[in-house]
C-alpha cells in the first residue's frame, strides 16, 4: 500500500510476510528528515495492529539502502526543532525495534549514518555484495545521533564498534559480516533467500560463542569501557584537539557510560545537539555541502563520453594517475619511453590494490584494465589523453607532436603539469579547444582535489567533459584558470617561504610546524615542503617570484638544501631527516606567545595572496577557494577554509565580548 506523496510503500506478500520499501522521491538516493521519519511512524501504528509474519526493509533506490540523515536539513534546523527532530527518530526506531514480529533489513549499496541505524534496529541485517556501512558523522563534527551510539556496541564486538564511529571509515559487505554487523553477505541473487531465512529465526537473539561472550562481558562492564575509552581518548589526542574537534571526545564519554537505553539516548540526543551548534561542526557541515555542489555541477546530463585513457609518462604522477582511473573502472593503457618504469608501476598499481582488498580476485578486473603500452598503440582509441611527462616545456610539447595524426578527432588531451603556462604548451597543437589541464595531487590516491585548468582557447565543451571525468574518477574537480600556480599551489607557496624564511631567522622546523599544527592545519608546512619535494617547492616558488611581482624570491636556505641534493623524504634528508617514511622531530614546546606570532608570520601571506587570487578571477568563488585550500593544501578543516576563517575572525573581532572557548558561536 502506498499513501499519497509516497515515501515508504508496504506491500504485503504471499505466507504473511511484509515489505516497508523507502524510495524519497526526486532524489538519486534515500537520506533520513522529517518527512521520512513523519511516514515512517504512521506505517508502523499500521504494522502494529496487524503484525505480519515478519517485515522486510528494504530500499526502492539502485544506488543503496540510506546514505545517511538529511545533513542540509540538519543544518537548516534550530536546537530546539533538532532535539524534537532527534526525539521522534528515537522513538520510530524504538517501536520498531520493539515489533511483535521479526524484523529484516534487506541491504544493498549504501547504508551510512542514520541508514545504518535504521538497519541496526533491525532483529537481522542480509547484505549482498555491493553494500557499504559506515558512521560518517564524525566526519561532519557530529556522532551518530539515532541510536548508532547505543546500539552499534551492542550489535559488535564494543572497541571495534568505537573504532567504527570515531574513524568515519566505511567498510565493504565482507568486512561486516566478519564483524558481526551483517547476519549474511551474499550475492544480489540470494538476498531474498537469506531474507527469508533470517525471518524463520525469529528475534533477534544474542547468539555468542563462549570466549566472544566473555570477551563481551569483559568489555561493557564499567572497567572495561573505562579501560576502552581511555585508550581511545589517548589515541584521538595525538590527531585531534579537542578544542578544534570536539565530535570524537563527546562519542567516547558517551561509550564509557554503561547507563540503560534510555538514559544513554537521551544524552546521544543532547550531545549532537550541542555539537550540530559547534562552529567546528558548521565548517565540516559547509564543506561537506559545497563539495557536494561542486560535484553536482560537474555531472553531465549526457555524460562525459570518456571510457579509455592514454597516460603518457609512468613516472611518479602518471603511474598513479593511470591506477586511480583504473580502479575507477576506466580502461587505461601506460606509455612511457623507459620500459621498466611501466614495470614498476605496474608493480606498483598490484601492490596497492592488493592492500586496498581483502580478496585478490577483486583486483583482477583493475588489474585487466590497465594496460603496459611502451609504443602508445592505446593513443588511437584513447577518448582522453593525459600526459605527465617531465616538467620541461620542449618535452611535453614533443610528446604532443607525436599525437596529432594518431588522435580521435573529439578525444581530449590533458595535461597534469604544475607550472608551465597552458596556452604556451597548446602553441602548436592544431586543436588547443581540446586540451585541459587536469592537475593532480601527489600522493594521488590521497589528495582528493583535481584542478581542471582552462587555458585561453580550452573550449566550453572540453572544460565540461574533463570535470566530469573528474567526478566520475570520485576526486573533487575544482575549475581554476591558467595563471602562475593556479590556486593551490598560488596560496601555498607564500605560506612554504614564509616558513623556511622563520627557519634562516633561527626557528627550528618543528616549532614552525607545532605552530601551524596547533591552528589546525593538516600537516606543518616544513613538512609539507620535505613532503612535496624541495626541488619542486624552489621550482615553483621561481616561477612564482618571476610571474609575480610580489613574490619574493626563493630563500637562500632551500636553495642550498637543493643544490646539496637534500630534497626531503624522496632523499632521506631535507629539513627534517626521514626514516621509513616519517620526519624525524625533536619535542618542542613552543609557549603560547611564540605559537601566536608564529602563526601570523605564516598565515598572513597565505591570507593576502588568497585575497588577490579572488581579485584576479582565479577561482570562480570564495566557495570554490575554501574547497581548494582544504582538499589541496591541507587547510584547517574546522576552520571552513580561509575564506570561511576570515569572514569569522571579522565576526569576532565586531563582537561585543569575546569569545570564552574557540568552539563557541559567533
Ligand atoms: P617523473 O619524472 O616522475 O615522471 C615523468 C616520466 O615521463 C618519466 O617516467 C619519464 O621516463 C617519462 N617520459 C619522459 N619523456 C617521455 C616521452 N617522450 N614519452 C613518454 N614518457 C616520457 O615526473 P612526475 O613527478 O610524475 O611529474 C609529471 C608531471 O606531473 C610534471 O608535469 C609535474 O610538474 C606534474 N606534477 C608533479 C607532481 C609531483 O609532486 N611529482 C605534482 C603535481 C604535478
Amino acid at each position: 500500500m502506498a499513501r499519497s506523496g509516497s515515501i515508504w510503500h508496504l506491500k504485503k506478500q504471499a505466507g504473511g510476510y511484509a515489505t516497508l520499501t523507502l524510495n524519497v522521491p526526486g532524489q538519486a538516493q534515500n537520506t533520513l528528515g522529517r518527512a521520512v521519519l513523519d511516514q515512517f511512524s504512521a506505517f508502523l501504528d499500521e504494522i502494529e495492529k496487524a503484525p505480519p509474519k515478519a517485515l522486510f526493509l528494504r530500499s526502492g533506490k539502485p544506488s543503496g539502502f540510506m546514505a545517511g540523515a538529511d545533513i542540509e536539513e540538519i543544518s537548516r534546523t534550530d536546537p530546539e526543532d533538532l532535539k524534537s527532530l532527534i526525539d521522534q527518530g528515537h522513538a520510530a526506531l524504538n517501536r520498531l525495534e520493539a515489533l511483535s514480529c521479526p524484523t529484516v533489513a534487506i541491504i544493498h549499496g549504501t547504508c551510512l549514518g542514520g541508514g545504518l541505524e535504521v538497519a541496526l534496529a533491525c532483529d537481522h541485517r542480509v547484505a549482498d555484495t555491493s553494500a557499504s556501512f559506515g558512521f560518517p558523522e564524525i566526519q561532519l563534527g557530529l556522532h551518530p545521533g539515532l541510536g548508532g551510539t547505543f546500539r552499534l556496541p551492542q550489535a559488535i564486538e564494543p572497541s571495534g564498534a568505537l573504532q567504527l564511529m570515531l574513524t568515519g571509515r566505511t567498510i565493504n559487505a565482507r568486512k561486516a559480516n566478519e564483524m558481526g554487523l551483517v547476519r549474511d553477505a551474499v550475492p544480489q541473487r540470494h538476498l531474498e533467500a537469506a531474507a527469508h531465512a533470517a525471518a524463520e529465526t525469529g528475534k533477534a537473539q544474542k547468539e555468542r560463542g563462549f570466549i566472544a561472550g566473555i570477551r563481551r562481558t569483559l568489555e561493557m562492564s564499567g572497567p572495561g569501557r573505562q579501560y576502552i575509552a581511555s585508550r581511545a581518548r589517548k589515541e584521538t589526542a595525538k590527531r585531534f584537539s579537542e578544542a578544534h574537534y570536539p565530535a570524537p571526545y563527546a562519542l567516547i564519554d558517551l561509550f564509557e557510560d554503561e547507563s540503560e537505553k534510555e538514559k544513554v539516548l537521551a544524552a546521544e540526543a543532547r550531545s549532537f545537539v550541542e555539537l550540530s551548534q559547534t562552529r567546528t561542526a558548521r565548517n565540516l557541515i559547509g564543506l561537506f555541502t559545497r563539495q557536494e555542489a561542486l560535484k553536482r555541477q560537474a555531472r553531465l546530463s549526457d555524460g562525459h563520453g570518456i571510457s579509455h585513457v592514454h597516460v603518457i609518462g609512468a613516472g611518479t604522477m602518471g603511474a598513479d594517475i593511470a591506477m586511480w582511473t583504473a580502479m575507477q573502472g576506466f580502461s587505461v593503457t601506460l606509455q612511457d619511453i623507459d620500459t621498466s618504469v611501466i614495470a614498476k608501476a605496474m608493480g606498483r598499481a598490484h601492490e596497492w590494490m592488493d592492500g586496498k582488498h581483502d580478496r585478490s580476485d577483486d583486483i583482477r578486473d583493475p588489474m585487466d584494465r590497465l594496460i603496459p603500452d611502451p609504443k602508445g598503440d592505446g593513443i588511437r582509441s584513447a577518448d582522453l589523453i593525459i600526459e605527465a611527462g617531465p616538467e620541461k616545456e620542449e618535452i611535453k610539447q614533443k610528446i604532443y607532436e607525436g599525437l596529432t595524426d594518431r588522435m580521435k578527432p573529439d578525444a581530449l588531451l590533458a595535461t597534469n603539469t604544475s607550472s608551465i603556462r597552458l596556452e604556451t604548451l597548446a602553441e602548436k597543437l592544431p586543436d588547443p579547444a581540446c586540451f585541459v589541464g587536469l592537475h593532480f595531487f601527489n600522493p594521488v590516491t590521497k589528495m582528493p582535489l583535481v584542478e581542471i585548468v582552462s587555458g585561453e582557447k580550452t573550449s566550453k565543451k572540453t572544460r565540461e567533459r574533463a570535470l566530469a571525468f573528474i567526478e566520475a574518477i570520485d576526486k573533487l574537480p575544482l575549475p581554476v584558470k591558467s595563471a602562475p600556480g593556479f590556486l593551490v599551489n598560488r596560496i601555498l607557496t607564500p605560506y612554504l617561504l614564509a616558513a623556511i624564511t622563520l627557519i634562516d631567522e633561527g626557528y627550528k622546523p618543528e616549532e614552525v610546524d607545532a605552530a601551524a599544527e596547533a591552528f589546525g592545519m593538516q600537516q606543518g608546512p616544513v613538512e609539507v615542503a620535505d613532503t612535496v619535494g624541495l626541488d619542486i617547492c624552489l621550482e615553483v616558488g621561481r616561477v612564482l617570484s618571476q610571474a609575480l611581482e610580489h613574490v619574493p624570491e626563493p630563500p637562500e636556505r632551500l636553495i642550498a638544501k637543493t643544490d646539496a641534493g637534500n630534497l626531503g623524504k624522496k632523499t632521506g634528508e631535507g629539513f627534517y631527516t626521514w626514516q621509513d617514511g616519517k620526519p624525524q622531530k625533536d619535542d618542542v614546546d613552543p609557549d603560547a606567545q611564540t605559537l601566536e606570532t608564529l602563526q601570523a608570520r605564516l598565515l598572513t601571506p597565505l591570507i593576502d595572496e588568497v585575497r588577490r587570487v579572488l581579485d584576479e578571477k582565479i577561482v570562480a568563488s570564495h566557495d570554490h577557494l575554501d574547497l581548494g585550500a582544504v582538499f589541496g593544501s591541507g587547510f584547517a578543516p574546522f576552520r571552513g577554509g580561509p575564506c570561511t576563517y576570515s569572514r569569522q575572525q571579522e565576526e569576532v573581532s565586531t563582537e561585543p565580548a569575546p569569545e570564552s572557548t574557540e568552539n563557541s558561536e559567533a
